[in-house]
């Protein structure tokens, strides 16, 4: 404290510290104007240290190292690759869908160079974007035609808004979903400016309900696909089938939100069925709605098939201009529709299946092979097992189908508390964040999603010193 006002004096000048190395570093690499604001950032900051009796370096080499360690650490980018090790697979909060090459080609050759996006190269005139995907769409799903949107919850919003606008909207009381990010049905209708309709119970809705509730104002009825829970034991639900012949004798379209929606049978790869679009098509729903990102494996997006007269009016809706997708995204959404041509070679091409469909035991060969280098990594103070896990599908697809997976189990070896949430954070500061759960007593590194091995054990090194500190 006694020399504080020394040191204060001695301080450099901006100016001597821009002509450190390390200054000139960070101007070579930010720029000038960046880095003189970083140096007065140090230098501040260097000042205030002082004042309360701390602050060490005081040389220009000190504070121009300083001020370039914060430029470095500011020029990260914010939307960052981590290792998804949560074993949910279509994660929403890490990004759900991880895209196909294709897809990936695709989307940079949109982004590189002019595209015919709304262009008929044909005759020359203006063209139509939703074009570029239609037949396709059409060709996966049985509909006579195909619309896209944002997601779909903008989907499922313009449908509403579209067919039953001041007029109401008929829904079972067991199908009344939120899912996450406040997407409330009730809600979505009010702002689409539909009245809803409950109908039945939140258990047993039956047909009478359906047909009680017909009216002069009725604009359509919707089926939810129930996507993140299940209603178990004694209930009641009216197929889509027969909710389609109700429908129609009363004139009234039928929309079905399917929410994930597959373009094939899952069983095909050892998963548990779930409604392919194609088969809403077929038990006669009017429009049906879907995501992108979710089991279809691609961008986000929300499709709308259908009905060609109902497509049409819904392309009319001036909403259509505000909730409709650029293109990057269209060309992504076309590589990956492609690739549903060749189901057989799906589970090769499109990483959502491909992760899905990985069996159990390639899983565990991998955790085994990952296991010593993770073990040394956290020394003695941790103890890394290869255990068997269950993997989820996620968002909203299959809720309560677990698939069988594997991965590493780490332990505290002094069952020390507070050591796994500290474990997980130190994973989650890695140079590649990695992202665990926590189950049970330990923290849990489903590796059913990782796929670039070496990578995930090169920066493992990154935790070099921090497991001591942990334990
Ligand atoms: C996920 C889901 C939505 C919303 O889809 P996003 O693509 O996330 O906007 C709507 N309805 C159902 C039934 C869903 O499962």
């Amino acid at each position: 404290m006694a020399h504080q006002p020394d040191a204060l004096r001695r301080l450099p000048s901006v100016d001597e510290v821009m002509h450190a190395s390390a200054a000139i570093v960070a101007a070579d690499r930010f720029g000038r104007p960046a880095a003189v604001a970083a140096v007065r950032q140090a230098l501040d900051a260097t000042r205030a240290e002082l004042r309360v009796g701390r602050g060490n370096g005081i040389a220009a080499d000190d504070v121009a190292a300083s001020a370039l360690a914060h430029l470095d650490r500011d020029a990260q980018p914010n939307v960052r690759p981590v290792f998804n090790l949560t074993g949910t697979v279509l994660h929403t909060n890490l990004g759900r869908a991880v895209l196909a090459e294709a897809a990936v080609e695709a989307a940079v050759t949109a982004m590189h160079q002019a595209i015919a996006l709304e262009f008929d190269l044909d005759t020359g005139r203006r063209g139509e974007r939703d074009g570029l995907v239609r037949s396709l769409l059409c060709e996966l799903t049985g509909a006579e035609d195909a619309t896209i949107v944002n997601n779909n919850a903008a989907a499922v919003l313009i449908v509403l808004n579209t067919l039953a606008k001041g007029r109401e909207a008929i829904v079972s009381r067991g199908e009344l979903i939120e899912i996450g990010g406040a997407f409330r049905m009730p809600d979505i209708m009010a702002r689409a400016g539909a009245k809803l309709v409950e109908v039945g119970t939140t258990n047993r809705t039956h047909t009478k309900d359906y047909v009680e509730a017909f009216g002069e104002k009725t604009g359509l009825v919707l089926k939810v696909h129930t996507s993140n829970y299940r209603i178990k034991g004694f209930t009641a639900e009216v197929a889509a089938r027969d909710l389609a012949g109700l429908a129609r004798e009363r004139g009234v379209p039928l929309v079905n939100d399917l929410g994930s929606g597959t373009l094939v049978d899952l069983a095909r790869f050892g998963l548990a069925h779930e409604p392919t679009v194609a088969e809403a098509v077929a038990e006669g729903a009017d429009l049906v709605t879907f995501s992108g990102d979710k089991l279809l494996g691609g961008p986000q997006a929300g499709f709308i098939v259908g009905r060609k007269d109902l497509i049409a009016k819904i392309n009319r809706n001036p909403m259509k201009r505000a909730l409709r997708v650029d293109k990057v995204r269209l060309a992504a959404i076309e590589a990956t529709l492609r690739l549903y041509r060749d189901p057989d070679r799906l589970a090769a091409r499109l990483p959502t299946i491909a992760m899905l469909a990985r069996p159990r035991a390639d899983i565990a060969a991998q955790a085994q092979r990952l296991c010593p280098a993770l073990a040394t990594a956290l020394g003695p103070a941790f103890v890394v097992a290869v255990e068997d896990c269950t993997s989820q599908i996620g968002s909203g697809a299959l809720p309560l189908e677990s698939v069988p997976s594997a991965g590493l189990a780490v332990r505290p070896a002094k069952g020390r508390k507070g050591a796994l949430a500290a474990l997980a954070a130190a994973l989650r500061g890695l140079p590649t964040p990695v992202v665990a759960r926590i189950e049970e007593g330990a923290l849990v590194l489903d590796l059913r999603c990782l796929d670039d091995e070496a990578a995930f054990a090169a920066n493992l090194s990154g935790l070099a010193g921090a497991a001591d500190a942990l334990a």
